[in-house]
Formats: structure tokens, C-alpha cells, sequence
């Protein structure tokens, strides 16, 4: 690991040790990665005995990982869309904050603004590109990993209470490190590196049922889901001559087939096992803006187009962003227009270099 340091892991166990109040912040819509480094994080500061630690979120998280959240007691988690006062108020108060899987504070949206107005000192463990590291006392950012809960893996075993060894990682924690790990590379499929099958290996000898973290996560759908999937691959899919392929998801839709968050979670990645297909976008429509995910092959940059033309950014091959109503577009019919405009723009300059 290039960004983990001595010196930097001796910073973080001096603010830990010296921290009372400490809150774990993530990014909004929080995912499988954002869940399963807060709870890991959270499980490894009560064990450190720490006793007044949050995870604090800008909004809910999907319903089908509340499996690694089941076992932290009640009150742990404050999520600002619905109890702004206390949210804030856990990040105001604490001396120490940990920010996992986002790059910059705006990530955070609801939070941004009691991020920013606090004094306590913060800690970044995060793999996305172009972190904003200025705000952070201590800040471990790499790149070349599957996810923030693998990144936290190697930062976690290196401390003086792991001492390298995965068995002495709380349950919980070890656990929500898999998960974390198994959405990120959405099953192993992508962004897997050597020391992502190593800290694999390490957590199963460790005993992480897996078999029950991909039952939580793969097999306990509803069939509405399935259903919306079919739709969407077979009525709303439009690739274009750019081998750019789009689905746009409006409100009503999602209403028709009960769309909950986390629903269309992978979809994004399926129109790329098309072999002309370069690039794939998935548009859905939210309240005021348009959230946008992009995924792309080799050689062509998801995160570029996602910071060029869709107000957002991410990783190599797997990026998203937003468009904003008005703003960007009028409203969601014109969604697709915009699309077919810019990703042209992107896929030809990309041609040219
Ligand atoms: P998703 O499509 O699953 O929402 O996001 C794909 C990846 O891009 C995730 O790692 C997510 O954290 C990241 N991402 C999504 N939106 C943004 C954004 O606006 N800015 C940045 N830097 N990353 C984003
Ligand atoms: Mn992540």
C-alpha cells in the first residue's frame, strides 16, 4: 500500500486514543462500500473502547445491507434527511471525524455545510480520484484498491491492536469489510487487485460467512426489481452510434415498479457485456436534478465524461453526476437529447487523442 505510513498510521492511533466524541461521516446515497467501511470502522473504535461513536449519513441507505447494521445498537446511526438537528449537532460536538469513501466534502451534501464549520480534526480514507486532502489532519488515499472498505482492511490490520492478523478484526467489522469489498467489485467482477483477493482470502480464514453476505446481498430481492430490469433492458435501452448506451429512469417509472433506493444498483453494468458498447449511462430521475452513473471499458474514462459533462466524477470506470432541473435540462425528456449530445462530444474527443 503506497499511502499507508508508518508515520501516517501513528497519527491516526493519537487521534483515536485522544478523541472522546468521534463521528463517522459518508457519502450521500450511501452504498454497499459506504455502509460496510462505517460499520467496520465503527466496530473497530468500539473495540479500541471508544463509547460515544456515530455514524452519521446525509441520507438513508438501502434496505437490503441492513444486515451488517442489525447488530449496532439503537440511535447509532443519525441520518440528516430525517433528524437534521442531530446529525449536525454529533458532528459539531465530536473531536475527531472520520470520513470514508468520498473525496471531497460536497460528496457529503446535507453535511457539507457542518463539515465544513467544524474544528474537529478529520481523517480521509477514501479511494476515489482527486481527493481534496487540504481539510484532513491525516488522509489515506489510494487508488489502485477495490474499495474503501479494503483500503480500511489494510489500514485497520496494520495498527498495533490487529497487529496484522484478520481474526483479531471484531465480527462485525469484518463482516462489513467484505460487503463492502464484494459491491464495490460487484462480485469480484471488477477493480480486483492482488491485495483485494488477499484481504478476501484473510477474512474467510478469519470466518465471514460469505455464502450469507451474498445471500443478503444478491437474493433477497423483490420480484418487482426483476421486472423493472426486464423493462429497462428491453423497452428503455438506446445505444447510440458512439457504442454509448443510455437508459433513462423517469419518476414514473420507478413508481409503476416501487423502485426503492438500491434497486437499480448493477444495472448500469449490464448493456457493457454488449461487445460494440463502450460506455454505459444510467439516468435517474430525483427530486430537482437527474442522478447519473456512468461505467466504461478500457480505455475510455468514465470519470472524464462524468466531470466534464455530467457535474460528478468517480473512478476510471466507474463514475457518476448529476444533471440539474432547470439548469442543465428543462426538465427529464430531455434527458436523452442531452445525452446523445454530450457523450458524442466526449466519444469523438476521446477518438482524437
Ligand atoms: P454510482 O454510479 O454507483 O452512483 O457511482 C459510481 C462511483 O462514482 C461511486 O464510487 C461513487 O462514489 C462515485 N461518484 C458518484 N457520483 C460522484 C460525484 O459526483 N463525484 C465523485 N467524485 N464521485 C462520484
Ligand atoms: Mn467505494
Amino acid at each position: 500500500m503506497k499511502d499507508i505510513s508508518t508515520h501516517k498510521l501513528e497519527r491516526l492511533e493519537r487521534l483515536i486514543d485522544g478523541a472522546r466524541r468521534i463521528s463517522i461521516v459518508t457519502h450521500m446515497k450511501p452504498d454497499g462500500d459506504a455502509m460496510g467501511s462505517s460499520v467496520a470502522m465503527y466496530g473497530f473504535l468500539r473495540s479500541c473502547g471508544k463509547e460515544d461513536v456515530k455514524i452519521v449519513l446525509p441520507d438513508r441507505f438501502p434496505s437490503n445491507l441492513d444486515f451488517i447494521t442489525a447488530g449496532l445498537p439503537s440511535g447509532t446511526i443519525l441520518t440528516h434527511e430525517s433528524g437534521a438537528r442531530a446529525a449536525e449537532a454529533a458532528i459539531a460536538s465530536s473531536d475527531l471525524v472520520i470520513c470514508l469513501d468520498f473525496n471531497a466534502f460536497h460528496r457529503a451534501d446535507r453535511l457539507e455545510k457542518v463539515l465544513r464549520s467544524s474544528s474537529a480534526a478529520k481523517v480521509l480514507i477514501d479511494h476515489h480520484l482527486n481527493p481534496d486532502r487540504a481539510p484532513f489532519a491525516v488522509s489515506f488515499s489510494e487508488t489502485e484498491i477495490s474499495s474503501a472498505s479494503e483500503l480500511l482492511y489494510h489500514v485497520l490490520t496494520a495498527m498495533p491492536q490487529i497487529g496484522g492478523d484478520a481474526r483479531r478484526l471484531p465480527a462485525e467489522s469484518a463482516t462489513a469489510l467484505m460487503t463492502g469489498m464484494t459491491t464495490d467489485t460487484n462480485n469480484f467482477a471488477n477493480s480486483t487487485y492482488p491485495s483485494t483477493l488477499e484481504m478476501a482470502s484473510s477474512l474467510l480464514a478469519a470466518g465471514v460467512d460469505r455464502d450469507a453476505i451474498l445471500y443478503n446481498l444478491y437474493n433477497r430481492h423483490s420480484e418487482n426489481r426483476l421486472r423493472l430490469m426486464g423493462h429497462m433492458m428491453k423497452d428503455l435501452l438506446t445505444i447510440t452510434a458512439d457504442g454509448v448506451a443510455y437508459i433513462v429512469l423517469d419518476r414514473k417509472t420507478q413508481l409503476e415498479y416501487h423502485v426503492e433506493e438500491g434497486d437499480t444498483e448493477g444495472f448500469v453494468n449490464m448493456p457493457l457485456s454488449i461487445e460494440s458498447v463502450k460506455m454505459s449511462l444510467l439516468l435517474k430521475e430525483d427530486a430537482g436534478l437527474v442522478r447519473v452513473s456512468v461505467r466504461s471499458k478500457k480505455g475510455i474514462s468514465a470519470n472524464m465524461c462524468a466531470r466534464q459533462h455530467f457535474n460528478g466524477g468517480g473512478h476510471e470506470n466507474a463514475a457518476g453526476g448529476r444533471l440539474y432541473i432547470p439548469g442543465d435540462i428543462a426538465d427529464v425528456t430531455q434527458a436523452a437529447a442531452y445525452v446523445e449530445r454530450h457523450t458524442h462530444i466526449f466519444m469523438t474527443e476521446e477518438d482524437e487523442k
